[in-house]
């Protein structure tokens, strides 16, 4: 008989920890699954994680040294995957809890690929173009046994970009002496990169609103929408939910929020970005305000909600003001559990992450599979396997919420703890 196992909850207590809210949101799906202790024990943990210290030269002559992870969360279902991350927030734990999503990401859209992250405390603002560029290399150099195509494939995040993965991946290919691009992914196409990657976060988020949409019997084209953050996903996703005709009511980066009672040119935005590279200055800009308090973004009367900068966003004191009828989490853990339950009870349908983001890392795993073959795939495949695999993957985690009634995120856990508990069992343990 199973024997079922109760794991310590966070119960009342709010964490700001993303490593304690990653394993609440597991143990919910746990208890529901009822996984036994030898099962957890097999797939909830990070297998390994590694510290490196990076000594840069900078441009002046000194040396700098800094610090960067990788955490490897499980290979058990493929390659190890995931981002890595350049912030002066990066953290031990919340590389592990990165790592830990990314393996219920890709076992949630059932991607054959196991979870990853990484990330260097460094805020790249600060460094020059050659400074970053030598900061790059050497993390990459020195975690040159632990990256691979075979072993860990790691991809953009937050302040990381397709010139970044390029650095990467010649660093690699250098090493090895051979032409390697499937060590990462997330590169420029003139490098083995996949047509639709750059947009592919914000593309699957926007078919998980699709779906939701229909569900709740709305009309995309009469729907409002704030995005805090306005990088990679942040832009990508205000930009395509404009194409489907929602109105953007707000955006938001670093620099502060921005509101208009017209609606936002996306494009327009993301113009601005590339001149100056953050959006200060954008209230100057016609029929554009700037919020006092940017947080207010969170609280804005909006049909659509979308994290798409940082964790813990959304939290216990300001979820209870949250208007929108949707939350479609671009960012990885922008709300926390106590947030979730108070977000439930308000009937705030919330697309978790793991679910919503996911479009990230499938057209990685394309990109991956294309350079793998050495033979790549038209704009009009890479975008049919995506909504192919997004629409799925969503009608797979409402009904499992439906039948099981619990919240998106549980059930989207539910589905991917299941996958990988799975497939550690026929695995068994090598000893
Ligand atoms: P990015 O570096 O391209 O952009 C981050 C944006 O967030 C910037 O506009 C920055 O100014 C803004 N930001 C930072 N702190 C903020 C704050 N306190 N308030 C408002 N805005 C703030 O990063 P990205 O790749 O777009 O990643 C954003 C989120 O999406 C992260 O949580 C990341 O893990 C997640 N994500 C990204 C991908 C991807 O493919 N890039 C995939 C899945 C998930």
């Amino acid at each position: 008989m199973k024997k079922r196992i109760l794991l310590k909850a966070l119960g009342d207590r709010e964490s700001f920890n993303a490593l304690d809210n990653a394993f609440e949101q597991f143990n919910r799906a746990a208890k529901i699954l009822e996984l036994t202790e030898d099962q957890i024990a097999m797939i909830m943990e990070p297998r390994r994680i590694i510290e490196v210290q990076l000594p840069i030269r900078m441009d002046d002559g000194h040396v700098k040294l800094f610090k960067g992870f990788r955490a490897q969360h499980s290979m058990i279902r493929g390659p190890a995957k995931g981002g890595v991350r350049f912030h002066q927030d990066v953290s031990v734990d919340e590389v592990k809890a990165l790592a830990f999503w990314m393996t219920y990401k890709c076992a949630v859209v059932n991607i054959p690929m196991g979870g990853a992250k990484g990330g260097i405390i460094v805020d790249p603002n600060e460094l020059s173009d050659s400074e970053l560029e030598r900061l790059a290399r050497r993390y990459f150099s020195e975690l040159i046994d632990v990256f691979g195509p075979d072993t860990d494939v790691p991809a953009p995040d937050v302040n990381t970009n397709p010139q970044i993965m390029a650095w990467f991946m010649d660093t690699y290919s250098m090493h090895k002496r051979q032409y390697l691009p499937a060590v990462v992914t997330g590169k420029p196409k003139a490098l083995g990169g996949s047509q639709g990657r750059g947009t592919a976060t914000a593309m699957g988020m926007v078919h998980c609103v699709r779906n939701a949409a229909e569900h709740f019997d709305l009309d995309m084209k009469n729907l409002t929408v704030a995005v805090q953050g306005y990088g990679n996903a942040g832009s990508w996703a205000a930009k395509l939910l404009h194409d489907d005709g929602c109105t953007i009511r707000a955006i938001s980066d670093i620099s502060g929020a921005y509101i208009s009672k017209d609606g936002i040119d996306p494009q327009l935005a993301i113009d601005f970005v590339r001149r100056n590279k953050k959006l200060a200055g954008f209230e100057k800009e016609k029929g554009i305000k700037k919020l006092t308090d940017p947080m207010a973004l969170l609280e804005l009367p909006v049909d659509v909600l979308i994290p798409a900068a940082l964790e813990n966003q959304i939290s216990n004191s300001n979820s209870p003001r949250v208007q929108a009828k949707i939350i479609a989490e671009c960012a990885n853990g922008p709300v926390t559990p106590k947030a979730d339950d108070i977000l439930t009870e308000n009937g705030v349908f919330v697309i978790p992450d793991i679910l919503c983001n996911a479009g990230g890392v499938t057209v990685s795993y394309l990109e991956w599979v294309q350079n793998r073959m050495g033979y790549y795939w038209s704009k009009e495949r890479i975008a049919d396997n995506l909504k192919e695999i997004m629409d799925n993957a969503f009608a797979t985690v409402l009904q499992t919420s439906l039948e099981k009634k619990v919240t998106m995120r549980t059930a989207a856990f539910i589905v991917a703890i299941d996958r990988v508990a799975e497939a550690a069992e026929l695995r068994g343990l090598y000893s």
